[in-house]
């Protein structure tokens, strides 16, 4: 039997030479102890999966590792923080060798590519349930809040958006055509492994060409929503210049427009810049190999505007995900 300090032991600790130095204490004490960098904000979030609300009972584990922190990670990146390391509080159902390993080698996985450690959290029996809390720094003043948005402002969109609620659809036999075998699994590659735009959103914010930005989880129209409540204004969005993901490019422009302008689960950055920076953000996009598309105009009229390629209204019927509404 694997006890909860064998299990922590096992597969969470990790030799001191594989813990960055911004850590100065790590699992194993009371607290996690981190040497901030002197005049430097802390950015702090945290993040909850929950088995049979957020995944499916059964699950790939080595997935459900990899989005549990890259999850919490797109919220650094939104504020162009720059990722220090995390905390992993567990309720785990059963102490499963197979399911901890696969687990922890999606986790470590994100985890070493951005170079931050898993520096402490919590392990209990319970129903399946993954909260993780991000540690990060930013300079003062450079943070992408959400309440920053301005009147003239661009809208722009990092990579593309719909393929992870296409393969939901797949998933739930929602679809009049259903996807073949190929196009399911490559836009479920979307779904389960989101890519965090992390060195996106710090190089916004370090360069100060962005002025608001949110991460795309619940749908553009949701999330962007809250961009135009914070900031006090309101936008026109053209929704046949989002950049739908490759499987949902193939798909009836009804299905293109709903799942870009509204799926969920997409994990990219949308985020508002003067026309001033139009270059550097091109500029910055290359640098760090990820496209950008601008998609809108922030406006001084409150409200939400959905037009078509010609700048006709659509009404399209869309909201965000709300977890005690939907
Ligand atoms: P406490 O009783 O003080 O809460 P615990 O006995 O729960 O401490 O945990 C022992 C150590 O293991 C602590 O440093 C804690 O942060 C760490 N820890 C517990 N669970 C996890 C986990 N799932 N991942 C990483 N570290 C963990
Ligand atoms: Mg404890």
């Amino acid at each position: 039997m694997l006890s909860e300090f064998d299990l922590i032991k096992e597969y969470f600790q990790r030799p001191q030479h594989a813990v960055p130095p911004q850590v100065a204490l790590g699992i194993g004490d009371d607290c996690a102890l981190i040497a901030p960098t002197p005049g430097l904000q802390t950015a702090i979030s945290s993040d909850m999966l929950v088995e049979g609300r957020h995944f499916f009972a059964g699950e790939d584990p080595l997935r459900l590792g990899h989005k549990a922190l890259a999850v919490n990670l797109s919220d650094l990146a939104a504020m162009g923080a720059r990722p220090l390391g995390f905390t992993l509080a567990l309720a785990l159902p059963a102490a499963d060798r197979g399911w901890l390993a696969g687990f922890a080698q999606g986790l470590f996985a994100l985890a070493d590519a951005f170079n931050i450690a898993l520096i402490g959290g919590d392990t209990t029996k319970g129903p399946l349930t993954i909260c993780i809390t991000v540690f990060g720094e930013l300079a003062p003043g450079q943070a992408l809040r959400r309440g920053a948005a301005r009147p003239g402002d661009d809208i722009w969109i990092s990579g593309t958006l719909g393929d992870a609620r296409l393969a939901l659809a797949g998933y739930r036999l929602e679809l009049a055509q259903p996807l073949d075998a190929d196009s399911q699994r490559a836009a479920a590659v979307r779904m389960h492994t989101p890519v965090p735009r992390v060195e996106l959103g710090m190089q916004l914010a370090a360069q100060g060409v962005a002025h608001a930005a949110i991460d795309i989880s619940d749908g553009l129209v949701g999330d962007l929503g809250h961009i135009l409540a914070r900031s006090g204004v309101g936008a026109t969005l053209d929704v046949d210049a989002l950049p739908a993901g490759d499987i949902l490019a193939t798909q009836p422009a009804a299905l293109r427009r709903a799942y870009s302008a509204a799926g969920g689960d997409d994990y990219e950055l949308c985020f508002t810049a003067p026309v001033a920076s139009r270059e550097a953000i091109l500029a910055i996009a290359a640098s760090v190999a990820t496209p950008v598309t601008r998609v809108g105009r922030i406006e001084a009229q409150p409200g939400l505007r959905l037009v078509d390629a010609a700048g006709a209204p659509l009404d399209l019927q869309l909201g965000g995900f709300d977890h005690f509404t939907s």
